[in-house]
């Protein structure tokens, strides 16, 4: 059976992955030169309830790439407003350890490949054709795409899209895989009611910072300073994506995490008000160039997909990751592009796909964000382990914890330790 994933970010590779443990031969398509898309400027992961969702995929058998992350963290067990437990991964070594992983686990790849149309009979996806004309065939599809719009929206909405990450001029504009195949997508909400919403976060020049901030966060891991009175815009907290991050110490202070860049938590900083700040007078933005001003649209399309994630109106075709619903996070990208993975082979084999319980933190965020989105205020709305309304409900469900025993016994008693593991074919 032949699975073919289009995108190579965390989604798609923890897709790839688990479809290959499955025994499915699997092809993975990535328009740029590197995998993990949006994960080359991240690396927050294990903060507040991604550190049970981490440790449940491990004990399910899906915890592979969690594992690497660990093996690649530079601190772990930091705090930071709001925050507990974090694991900050070293964005630099992350993208090669994982393409050594699947390289070494062979499963086929495609870099500088952009999918730009696919070939349907009824309602199934027959095969799909390449930038270059190439055309190919696979049994089972799956989408983990992200979430970005076209280049054009850079222009559009005059608040810069993610494409300086996915260096979109030179690899090609994004387009909706499953709006080719015939399914509209859908689009998130800002608490205003326009549509997308930016991120929480851009990244400084390391060695633009002061000795002495440098020498600081690469020991603690964060570096906090307060914001003169006079430069803090509260304002700006509503429009950030990642809602766990939109609290008002965030526009109070300067917030740094080392994730191999100097990661800045206030983002759409004016550079001249930030080189105000001792220590940060020759500051500069690595990611995006444009960080004082803009800062990566997002949730311009995603696929309507049941709780198996499979694609409402195709048959055979799954989603993962921004694709498939308003979550954000790498944490988050992974376990639906998990179970993506291996819903695509139970598919292709003829066997129902299935749900993950609810009684799990990463089956109920599955069902969770499925149903909030029915609603106009569930659009507006992101969903993270991490924070902002689905981590209370974590706590409210009694689903959070740090007790890695705890976590184990709820994989046990379920009977599905070592569940993602299973080999189907
Ligand atoms: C600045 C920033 C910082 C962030 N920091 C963190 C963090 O610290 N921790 C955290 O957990 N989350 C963070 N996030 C959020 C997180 O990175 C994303 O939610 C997550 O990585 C999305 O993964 P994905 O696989 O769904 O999509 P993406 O990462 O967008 O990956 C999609 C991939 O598909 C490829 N692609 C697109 N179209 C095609 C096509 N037609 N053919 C072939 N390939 C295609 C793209 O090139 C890309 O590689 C951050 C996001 C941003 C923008």
């Amino acid at each position: 059976m032949k699975v073919i994933v289009i995108g190579g970010g965390w989604s798609g590779c923890a897709a790839a992955l688990e479809a290959k443990k499955c025994g499915a031969d699997v092809l993975l398509i990535e328009k740029t030169d590197m995998l993990l898309g949006l994960g080359n400027v991240g690396g927050i992961m294990r903060n507040n309830g991604r550190y049970t969702a981490a440790q449940e995929m491990i004990a399910l058998g899906g915890g592979d790439l969690f594992e690497l992350t660990d093996k690649c963290a530079r601190h772990r067990n930091v705090e930071f407003p709001g925050h507990k437990h974090a694991t900050l991964y070293d964005v630099i070594k992350m993208e090669p350890t994982v393409r050594r992983y699947l390289l070494e686990r062979n499963i086929n790849m495609m870099f500088e490949t952009r999918v730009v149309d696919v070939e349907t009979i009824g309602k199934c996806i027959k095969g799909i054709y390449l930038h270059d004309g190439t055309y190919i065939e696979g049994d089972v599809f799956i989408e983990t795409t992200g979430s970005t719009g076209p280049m054009g929206n850079c222009l559009r909405y005059g608040k810069g899209c993610s494409m300086c990450i996915l260096r979109c001029p030179s690899y090609g504009p994004r387009i909706s895989i499953s709006k080719r195949a015939g399914v509209e997508d859908l689009l998130g909400m800002r608490g205003d009611d326009s549509y997308g919403a930016m991120s929480g976060s851009c990244k400084l020049n390391k060695e633009s910072l002061s000795n002495e901030i440098r020498e600081k966060l690469e020991k603690d891991g964060v570096y906090i300073v307060e914001i003169p009175k006079e430069d803090v815009n509260l304002e700006k907290l509503n429009i950030k994506v990642c809602q766990q991050y939109a609290l008002k110490e965030f526009a109070e202070n300067i917030v740094l995490l080392d994730t191999g860049h100097a990661k800045l938590m206030t983002s759409y900083y004016p550079l001249e008000k930030l080189r105000k700040i001792k220590g940060f007078e020759n500051v500069r933005f690595e990611d995006p160039y444009s960080g004082g001003k803009a800062n990566s649209i997002r949730y311009l399309s995603m696929a309507p997909r049941d709780n198996t994630m499979k694609v409402t109106g195709i048959e055979n075709l799954f989603v993962g990751g921004e694709k498939s619903g308003l979550f954000v996070g790498h944490t988050e990208a992974i376990v639906t592009g998990t179970l993506a993975g291996y819903n695509a082979v139970r598919w292709g084999l003829g066997l129902k796909p299935i749900q993950l319980p609810t009684s799990l933190a990463v089956g109920d965020i599955i069902a969770y964000e499925n149903d909030m989105k029915e609603s106009v205020e569930g659009l507006r709305k992101r969903y993270t382990f991490a924070g902002a309304s689905y981590f209370e409900r974590m706590k409210e469900l009694n689903l959070y914890t740090i007790n890695n025993d705890i976590i184990e016994k709820r994989a046990k008693t379920l009977m599905m330790d070592g569940f993602f593991n299973e080999k189907l074919i």
